[in-house]
Protein backbone atom coordinates (compact mmCIF):
# COMPACT_ATOMS: atom_id res chain seq x y z
CA UNK A 1 0.00 0.00 0.00
CA UNK A 2 1.49 3.09 -0.88
CA UNK A 3 -0.98 5.45 1.29
CA UNK A 4 -1.23 5.24 4.63
CA UNK A 5 -3.44 7.40 6.77
CA UNK A 6 -3.68 8.01 10.47
CA UNK A 7 -6.84 9.29 12.43
CA UNK A 8 -5.46 11.83 14.94
CA UNK A 9 -7.11 12.63 18.18
CA UNK A 10 -8.44 10.38 20.50
CA UNK A 11 -12.30 9.21 20.86
CA UNK A 12 -14.86 12.19 21.87
CA UNK A 13 -11.95 14.69 20.95
CA UNK A 14 -11.22 16.56 18.05
CA UNK A 15 -10.29 14.00 14.96
CA UNK A 16 -8.06 15.01 12.41
CA UNK A 17 -7.07 13.00 9.47
CA UNK A 18 -3.12 12.53 8.27
CA UNK A 19 -2.75 10.99 4.68
CA UNK A 20 0.97 10.36 3.39
CA UNK A 21 1.09 9.01 -0.19
CA UNK A 22 4.85 7.89 -0.55
CA UNK A 23 5.83 6.78 -3.91
CA UNK A 24 8.87 5.42 -3.00
CA UNK A 25 11.31 8.49 -4.46
CA UNK A 26 9.08 10.71 -1.84
CA UNK A 27 6.25 11.22 0.80
CA UNK A 28 3.70 13.52 0.25
CA UNK A 29 1.50 14.58 3.37
CA UNK A 30 -2.14 16.22 3.39
CA UNK A 31 -3.81 17.14 6.77
CA UNK A 32 -7.48 17.12 6.77
CA UNK A 33 -8.59 19.47 9.19
CA UNK A 34 -6.79 20.61 12.37
CA UNK A 35 -8.98 20.02 15.49
CA UNK A 36 -7.21 20.88 18.91
CA UNK A 37 -4.50 18.50 20.25
CA UNK A 38 -4.95 16.69 16.82
CA UNK A 39 -0.91 17.74 15.41
CA UNK A 40 0.43 16.78 19.24
CA UNK A 41 0.56 12.98 17.73
CA UNK A 42 2.57 14.21 15.08
CA UNK A 43 6.23 15.03 15.35
CA UNK A 44 7.07 18.64 14.39
CA UNK A 45 9.72 17.40 11.57
CA UNK A 46 6.78 15.52 10.05
CA UNK A 47 3.81 18.97 10.31
CA UNK A 48 7.27 20.54 8.54
CA UNK A 49 6.68 17.97 5.82
CA UNK A 50 2.68 18.63 5.42
CA UNK A 51 2.00 19.64 1.74
CA UNK A 52 -1.80 21.24 2.26
CA UNK A 53 -3.88 21.71 4.83
CA UNK A 54 -7.94 20.96 3.67
CA UNK A 55 -10.76 22.29 6.27
CA UNK A 56 -13.97 20.58 6.13
CA UNK A 57 -14.93 23.78 7.48
CA UNK A 58 -14.06 25.99 9.41
CA UNK A 59 -16.30 25.25 13.05
CA UNK A 60 -14.09 25.65 16.57
CA UNK A 61 -13.42 21.42 16.69
CA UNK A 62 -11.94 21.44 13.00
CA UNK A 63 -9.38 24.48 13.17
CA UNK A 64 -8.83 24.79 17.08
CA UNK A 65 -5.35 23.47 16.56
CA UNK A 66 -4.38 25.57 13.73
CA UNK A 67 -1.82 27.30 15.82
CA UNK A 68 0.99 23.89 16.03
CA UNK A 69 0.87 23.74 12.49
CA UNK A 70 1.24 27.93 12.39
CA UNK A 71 4.00 27.75 14.56
CA UNK A 72 5.84 24.54 12.60
CA UNK A 73 5.59 26.65 9.30
CA UNK A 74 5.17 30.43 9.60
CA UNK A 75 8.74 30.70 7.66
CA UNK A 76 8.70 27.77 6.47
CA UNK A 77 11.37 28.39 2.87
CA UNK A 78 10.99 27.19 -0.11
CA UNK A 79 7.26 25.57 0.20
CA UNK A 80 4.50 27.90 1.23
CA UNK A 81 2.16 26.85 3.31
CA UNK A 82 -1.08 25.92 1.33
CA UNK A 83 -4.88 25.23 3.00
CA UNK A 84 -8.38 24.98 1.24
CA UNK A 85 -11.58 24.71 2.44
CA UNK A 86 -15.01 26.07 2.53
CA UNK A 87 -15.83 30.25 1.29
CA UNK A 88 -14.73 32.34 4.09
CA UNK A 89 -12.09 30.42 5.11
CA UNK A 90 -9.68 32.91 3.82
CA UNK A 91 -11.20 35.67 5.88
CA UNK A 92 -10.78 33.27 9.28
CA UNK A 93 -7.23 32.11 8.69
CA UNK A 94 -6.47 35.60 7.90
CA UNK A 95 -7.66 36.54 11.18
CA UNK A 96 -5.57 33.34 13.26
CA UNK A 97 -2.37 34.32 11.16
CA UNK A 98 -2.91 38.04 12.07
CA UNK A 99 -3.90 36.63 15.69
CA UNK A 100 0.03 37.59 17.02
CA UNK A 101 2.80 40.00 17.44
CA UNK A 102 5.13 40.76 14.52
CA UNK A 103 8.24 42.30 15.02
CA UNK A 104 10.85 40.32 14.25
CA UNK A 105 9.99 38.70 11.61
CA UNK A 106 12.29 40.68 8.82
CA UNK A 107 13.82 38.60 6.06
CA UNK A 108 11.44 35.78 6.55
CA UNK A 109 10.24 34.57 3.33
CA UNK A 110 6.58 32.27 4.68
CA UNK A 111 3.82 32.91 2.72
CA UNK A 112 0.35 31.30 2.76
CA UNK A 113 -2.01 30.48 -0.19
CA UNK A 114 -5.80 30.19 0.78
CA UNK A 115 -8.16 28.23 -1.56
CA UNK A 116 -11.54 29.03 -1.07
CA UNK A 117 -13.93 26.51 -2.82
CA UNK A 118 -17.03 27.72 -3.94
CA UNK A 119 -19.64 25.80 -5.98
CA UNK A 120 -18.35 27.73 -9.42
CA UNK A 121 -14.90 28.66 -8.90
CA UNK A 122 -11.75 28.78 -6.61
CA UNK A 123 -10.18 31.26 -5.58
CA UNK A 124 -6.56 31.33 -4.30
CA UNK A 125 -5.19 34.55 -2.14
CA UNK A 126 -1.54 35.03 -1.04
CA UNK A 127 -0.54 36.08 2.06
CA UNK A 128 3.11 37.00 3.14
CA UNK A 129 4.86 37.20 6.74
CA UNK A 130 6.83 40.24 5.18
CA UNK A 131 3.68 42.13 5.51
CA UNK A 132 2.42 40.28 8.42
CA UNK A 133 -0.14 38.95 6.68
CA UNK A 134 -1.56 42.33 6.24
CA UNK A 135 -3.00 42.11 3.13
CA UNK A 136 -4.53 39.53 0.03
CA UNK A 137 -2.99 39.39 -3.16
CA UNK A 138 -5.02 37.86 -5.82
CA UNK A 139 -3.71 34.94 -7.07
CA UNK A 140 -5.16 32.58 -10.32
CA UNK A 141 -8.90 31.48 -10.10
CA UNK A 142 -10.02 28.90 -11.48
CA UNK A 143 -13.66 27.13 -11.93
CA UNK A 144 -14.66 24.64 -9.78
CA UNK A 145 -14.35 20.70 -11.37
CA UNK A 146 -14.65 17.80 -10.18
CA UNK A 147 -10.47 17.50 -9.58
CA UNK A 148 -9.34 20.23 -6.73
CA UNK A 149 -6.01 19.02 -7.19
CA UNK A 150 -3.54 17.10 -9.45
CA UNK A 151 -0.56 16.37 -8.61
CA UNK A 152 1.87 13.95 -10.81
CA UNK A 153 1.63 11.10 -8.00
CA UNK A 154 -2.28 11.45 -6.31
CA UNK A 155 -5.70 13.56 -7.24
CA UNK A 156 -7.83 15.02 -4.52
CA UNK A 157 -11.77 15.76 -5.71
CA UNK A 158 -14.18 17.82 -3.39
CA UNK A 159 -17.55 16.28 -2.22
CA UNK A 160 -20.12 19.06 -1.13
CA UNK A 161 -21.77 17.85 2.25
CA UNK A 162 -25.01 19.66 4.45
CA UNK A 163 -24.24 20.86 7.77
CA UNK A 164 -26.33 23.80 7.56
CA UNK A 165 -23.11 25.29 6.31
CA UNK A 166 -20.82 23.92 3.53
CA UNK A 167 -18.84 20.98 4.62
CA UNK A 168 -16.75 19.46 1.92
CA UNK A 169 -15.15 16.08 2.26
CA UNK A 170 -12.50 14.83 0.19
CA UNK A 171 -11.25 12.03 -1.65
CA UNK A 172 -7.57 11.21 -2.27
CA UNK A 173 -6.44 8.89 -5.20
CA UNK A 174 -3.17 7.88 -5.29
CA UNK A 175 -2.52 7.66 -9.27
CA UNK A 176 -1.71 3.95 -10.73
CA UNK A 177 1.67 3.31 -10.04
CA UNK A 178 4.15 1.39 -13.19
CA UNK A 179 7.48 -0.42 -11.99
CA UNK A 180 9.65 -2.62 -13.67
CA UNK A 181 9.39 -6.46 -12.76
CA UNK A 182 12.72 -7.11 -11.86
CA UNK A 183 12.51 -10.80 -12.10
CA UNK A 184 10.99 -10.83 -15.69
CA UNK A 185 13.57 -8.35 -16.59
CA UNK A 186 16.08 -11.05 -15.33
CA UNK A 187 14.18 -13.51 -16.91
CA UNK A 188 14.76 -12.65 -20.19
CA UNK A 189 18.29 -12.18 -19.69
CA UNK A 190 18.86 -8.76 -18.83
CA UNK A 191 20.46 -6.80 -16.41
CA UNK A 192 18.86 -4.12 -14.61
CA UNK A 193 20.78 -0.62 -14.96
CA UNK A 194 20.88 2.93 -15.56
CA UNK A 195 19.21 2.60 -19.02
CA UNK A 196 16.18 1.61 -17.92
CA UNK A 197 15.09 5.13 -17.22
CA UNK A 198 13.50 5.19 -20.80
CA UNK A 199 11.05 2.90 -19.58
CA UNK A 200 10.08 5.08 -16.66
CA UNK A 201 8.75 7.73 -19.18
CA UNK A 202 6.55 7.84 -21.98
CA UNK A 203 8.24 7.01 -25.25
CA UNK A 204 8.28 6.61 -28.55
CA UNK A 205 7.55 2.55 -28.82
CA UNK A 206 9.79 2.47 -31.88
CA UNK A 207 12.63 4.00 -29.32
CA UNK A 208 16.04 1.95 -29.57
CA UNK A 209 17.19 0.89 -26.14
CA UNK A 210 20.39 -0.30 -26.98
CA UNK A 211 22.58 -3.08 -26.53
CA UNK A 212 21.25 -3.81 -22.87
CA UNK A 213 18.17 -4.17 -24.40
CA UNK A 214 18.57 -7.67 -26.69
CA UNK A 215 17.54 -5.81 -29.30
CA UNK A 216 14.20 -5.02 -27.98
CA UNK A 217 12.57 -1.78 -28.56
CA UNK A 218 10.80 0.26 -26.16
CA UNK A 219 7.28 -0.67 -26.66
CA UNK A 220 8.18 -4.71 -26.61
CA UNK A 221 10.07 -4.42 -23.69
CA UNK A 222 7.53 -2.10 -22.06
CA UNK A 223 4.91 -4.44 -22.85
CA UNK A 224 7.09 -7.41 -21.15
CA UNK A 225 8.08 -5.68 -18.08
CA UNK A 226 6.48 -2.97 -16.90
CA UNK A 227 3.41 -4.17 -14.18
CA UNK A 228 0.89 -1.45 -13.13
CA UNK A 229 -0.44 -1.53 -9.76
CA UNK A 230 -4.13 0.28 -9.21
CA UNK A 231 -3.35 3.36 -6.77
CA UNK A 232 -5.07 3.51 -3.50
CA UNK A 233 -7.95 5.71 -1.94
CA UNK A 234 -9.12 7.09 0.79
CA UNK A 235 -11.50 9.27 1.61
CA UNK A 236 -12.79 11.95 4.41
CA UNK A 237 -16.15 13.10 5.55
CA UNK A 238 -17.06 14.85 8.62
CA UNK A 239 -20.11 17.04 10.09
CA UNK A 240 -22.85 16.74 7.68
CA UNK A 241 -26.50 14.88 7.49
CA UNK A 242 -27.77 13.13 4.26
CA UNK A 243 -31.09 11.49 3.68
CA UNK A 244 -31.39 8.08 1.66
CA UNK A 245 -31.49 9.53 -1.40
CA UNK A 246 -28.32 11.70 -0.82
CA UNK A 247 -26.63 8.75 0.64
CA UNK A 248 -27.29 6.72 -2.31
CA UNK A 249 -25.32 10.29 -4.33
CA UNK A 250 -22.41 9.99 -2.13
CA UNK A 251 -22.51 6.18 -2.55
CA UNK A 252 -22.04 6.27 -6.07
CA UNK A 253 -19.34 9.62 -5.40
CA UNK A 254 -17.55 6.66 -3.65
CA UNK A 255 -17.78 4.05 -5.87
CA UNK A 256 -13.80 2.94 -6.10
CA UNK A 257 -12.82 4.67 -2.79
CA UNK A 258 -10.69 1.63 -0.39
CA UNK A 259 -11.25 3.87 2.35
CA UNK A 260 -13.67 5.22 4.08
CA UNK A 261 -13.14 7.85 7.03
CA UNK A 262 -16.19 9.56 8.55
CA UNK A 263 -17.98 11.44 11.43
CA UNK A 264 -20.56 9.62 13.68
CA UNK A 265 -21.37 11.97 16.29
CA UNK A 266 -24.63 10.19 17.37
CA UNK A 267 -25.99 6.62 18.27
CA UNK A 268 -29.49 6.20 15.87
CA UNK A 269 -31.80 6.54 19.12
CA UNK A 270 -30.20 10.40 19.31
CA UNK A 271 -31.14 10.48 15.51
CA UNK A 272 -33.52 13.78 16.37
CA UNK A 273 -30.17 15.44 17.47
CA UNK A 274 -28.13 14.63 14.78
CA UNK A 275 -31.03 15.57 12.18
CA UNK A 276 -30.89 19.11 14.32
CA UNK A 277 -27.22 19.86 14.71
CA UNK A 278 -26.77 18.63 10.82
CA UNK A 279 -24.77 15.56 11.55
CA UNK A 280 -24.73 11.52 10.48
CA UNK A 281 -25.46 8.62 12.95
CA UNK A 282 -22.95 5.40 13.25
CA UNK A 283 -25.93 3.50 11.14
CA UNK A 284 -26.06 6.31 8.11
CA UNK A 285 -22.34 6.10 8.17
CA UNK A 286 -22.35 2.88 7.86
CA UNK A 287 -25.04 2.81 4.90
CA UNK A 288 -22.66 4.87 3.21
CA UNK A 289 -19.93 2.48 3.29
CA UNK A 290 -21.74 -0.28 2.42
CA UNK A 291 -23.50 1.10 -0.50
CA UNK A 292 -19.77 2.68 -1.98
CA UNK A 293 -19.00 -0.66 -1.27
CA UNK A 294 -15.71 0.47 -0.06
CA UNK A 295 -12.69 -1.81 1.91
CA UNK A 296 -13.10 -0.35 5.01
CA UNK A 297 -14.88 2.62 7.37
CA UNK A 298 -13.19 4.07 10.40
CA UNK A 299 -15.85 5.77 12.46
CA UNK A 300 -14.50 8.76 13.90
CA UNK A 301 -16.14 12.37 15.34
CA UNK A 302 -18.15 10.80 18.60
CA UNK A 303 -20.51 12.91 20.25
CA UNK A 304 -19.12 13.81 24.40
CA UNK A 305 -22.45 13.07 25.44
CA UNK A 306 -22.23 9.25 25.63
CA UNK A 307 -20.16 7.56 28.41
CA UNK A 308 -17.56 5.10 27.01
CA UNK A 309 -20.03 2.06 26.96
CA UNK A 310 -22.13 4.24 24.50
CA UNK A 311 -19.56 5.65 22.27
CA UNK A 312 -18.36 2.44 21.95
CA UNK A 313 -21.80 0.63 20.71
CA UNK A 314 -21.55 3.12 18.09
CA UNK A 315 -19.47 0.63 16.25
CA UNK A 316 -21.66 -2.43 17.09
CA UNK A 317 -23.95 -0.19 15.32
CA UNK A 318 -22.22 0.22 12.20
CA UNK A 319 -21.26 -3.46 12.13
CA UNK A 320 -24.88 -4.38 11.74
CA UNK A 321 -24.89 -3.06 8.72
CA UNK A 322 -21.07 -2.75 7.36
CA UNK A 323 -19.13 -5.34 9.34
CA UNK A 324 -15.87 -4.23 8.27
CA UNK A 325 -16.34 -0.80 10.51
CA UNK A 326 -13.39 0.06 13.04
CA UNK A 327 -12.10 2.50 15.16
CA UNK A 328 -8.61 3.89 14.70
CA UNK A 329 -6.32 1.38 15.89
CA UNK A 330 -5.17 3.77 19.06
CA UNK A 331 -9.29 3.68 20.21
CA UNK A 332 -9.10 0.25 20.57
ZN1 LIG B 1 -19.20 21.28 12.36
ZN1 LIG C 1 -17.20 18.91 13.95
Amino acid sequence: MAIDFQVLGKPQSDNALLVRIKTGQSIHRLLFDCGEGCLDEVDFSEVREIDHVFFSHLHMDHVAGFDRYFRCNYDRPGKPNSFWGPKGTDEILQNRFRGFLWNLHEGMKGHCLVHTIASEQIVCRRYELAETYARPHSQETQATSDLLLDHTSYQVRPLFLNHGTTSIGYIVHEKDRTNIDIERLRGLGLQPGPWLKHLRVDGEPDFELGPEAGGMRLGELAEKVLVTTPGDSVAYLTDFIANDEEIDILAKKLQGCRHLICESQYLSEDRELAVKNYHLTATESAKIAARAQVDDLILIHISTRYAESQWRGALQEAKAIFPKARFATHWQ
